[in-house]
């Protein structure tokens, strides 16, 4: 039996919203603001915070106005279009600029004379639509490998791609919840650099067979007219069959541990388990001698080893799970930690219907695919850490995500930034919002240090 304790919070949340609203306010309030809370169902329409007599009341006007077409296509109910919200004029919250969008409920905090607060801001209902990803089960929208682009996104939309928006409006709930309780604390938050490279490619694809080799070099001589690049694919192609891999560009992996290893990191290599599926996927094989070795020295060194889950994988839980026992199985021969806990998802494919239970199902704690390939910046609105919510079950999953901020092709190639200081710019940008509420975590892949171009936006970017 529930009941009101006068000296703990005591939360109020609408009956017919309680399982997703919940999900939502016991991440906030137990894992980032740490205050205990005792959460209650009522019939009003407002979330009502109560404490020691006093009253916050915040708009919940996201799961109200959506409920007669809940998961419907075309139902995403968002008005006013264009209300922005100047923070500063009526709260002190730490926020990345003074406005933000409202995406649901309105602009305004009010206070009334005895005290009680009204948050006219829908944070909860928010906060649920973007970390549920809401919006890609009721958007038709995808590109040509079945992807929900960015351009299809409220975030591009509005223009808030680029800012942690769901970690901001934690920081105006905090600063709806002080005015109301000055005595409140919370821990200050510490993120911290994640460095994640997915390998696709471990090594020139060219080596593999007479035919590739033939290809790669009429690509070097035709495409890249480079009799150079030529004779040195030719010349690794030689070498790497003989055990010498120092002509391969994409070997790079003593290097990119040192190079992170001398900033104090350790990174996550994620690595595709089965071969050659689709065209999508990849040439190498985990029984390779030279792969072998490598798994053995990332773990040696202190690395970690996670999964890249293969370009089909998304929809196809028995697949997931194969795949996962395949990589343990091969950490094991090796030598190396076969814990294996956590995924990326090869071309972030990703399906927020279903692909978050699959990868609970198969015995991930967690995921790290939450980007798009097309744009960086934060497709889940958070910086954080935080428990998925399955579609399927309508109700929180443990499997975490770790969303993804930085892709190093998304900048470079999708934004077609290449290597400018307006890239470098973008990146740091990036890196500084997310390290203010949490995690900056980047994806640079090994074969994507090729050139001395890709080493120094590389290096840039770790010492920024
Ligand atoms: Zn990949």
């Amino acid at each position: 039996m529930e009941a009101l304790d006068a000296d703990k919070i005591n939360i109020f949340v609408p009956a017919d919203h309680r399982a997703p609203a919940e999900w939502v306010l016991k991440w906030l309030f137990t894992e980032i603001l740490h205050l205990e809370v005792i959460l209650l169902a009522h019939a009003g329409e407002h979330i009502e915070i109560r404490l020691q007599g006093k009253v916050l009341s915040i708009a919940c006007d996201f799961f109200r106005l959506n409920k007669p077409s809940w998961l419907q296509p075309g139902s995403l109910v968002v008005e006013p279009r264009e209300d922005w919200m100047d923070v500063d004029r009526t709260l002190a919250a730490d926020l990345t600029a003074r406005s933000i969008p409202v995406l649901w409920g309105r602009q305004g905090f009010l206070q009334t004379v005895q005290g009680n607060g009204q948050l006219h801001l829908d944070v909860i209902g928010s906060i649920f639509f973007m970390l549920s990803r809401y919006e890609e089960l009721v958007k038709a929208s995808r590109d040509q490998n079945d992807r929900f682009p960015a351009a299809a996104s409220l975030a591009v939309e509005r223009g808030f791609l680029y800012r942690p928006i769901v970690d901001e409006y934690i920081e105006i709930l905090w600063s709806a919840m002080v005015k109301v309780w000055p005595q409140l604390t919370r821990p200050p938050t510490a993120g911290a650099m994640v460095v994640t490279c997915d390998v696709d490619e471990p090594y020139e694809r060219w080596i593999s067979s007479p035919w590739l080799l033939a290809q790669g070099l009429a690509g070097a001589l035709l495409r890249r007219r480079s009799v150079g690049c030529a004779s040195r694919r030719l010349k690794n192609a030689w070498c790497s069959r003989r055990g010498r891999f120092q002509f391969d560009p994409k070997w790079n992996f003593a290097w990119y541990m040192s190079a992170l290893e001398s900033h104090g990191h350790r990174g996550i290599f994620y690595f595709i388990p089965t071969s050659g599926r689709t065209q999508f996927d990849c040439t190498y094989s985990l029984t390779e001698r030279r792969m072998q070795a490598l798994l053995k020295s990332l773990s040696d060194r202190g690395h970690q080893i996670g999964m890249h889950g293969s370009y089909t994988t998304y929809r196809n839980a028995a697949l997931i799970e194969r795949e996962r026992r395949s990589l343990i199985n091969a950490c094991r021969s090796a030598g190396a930690a076969a814990a294996v806990s956590g995924n990326r998802q090869h071309y972030l494919r990703w399906d927020a219907g279903q692909t978050a239970d699959h990868l609970e199902h198969a015995g991930f704690t967690y995921d790290s695919s939450g980007g798009y390939p097309d744009n960086p910046g934060f497709r889940y609105g958070t910086t954080r850490t935080f428990p998925m919510w399955s579609w399927i079950r309508h109700a929180p999953l443990k499997l975490r995500q770790h969303p993804l901020i930085l892709m190093e092709g998304s900048v470079i190639s999708y934004l077609k930034l290449g290597y400018s200081a307006e890239a470098f710019e973008l990146m740091r940008t990036l890196k500084r919002a997310a390290l203010k509420y949490g995690d900056f975590t980047m994806l640079w892949h090994n074969s994507h240090l090729s050139t001395p171009e890709d080493v120094g936006l590389f290096s840039d970017i770790l010492a920024a």
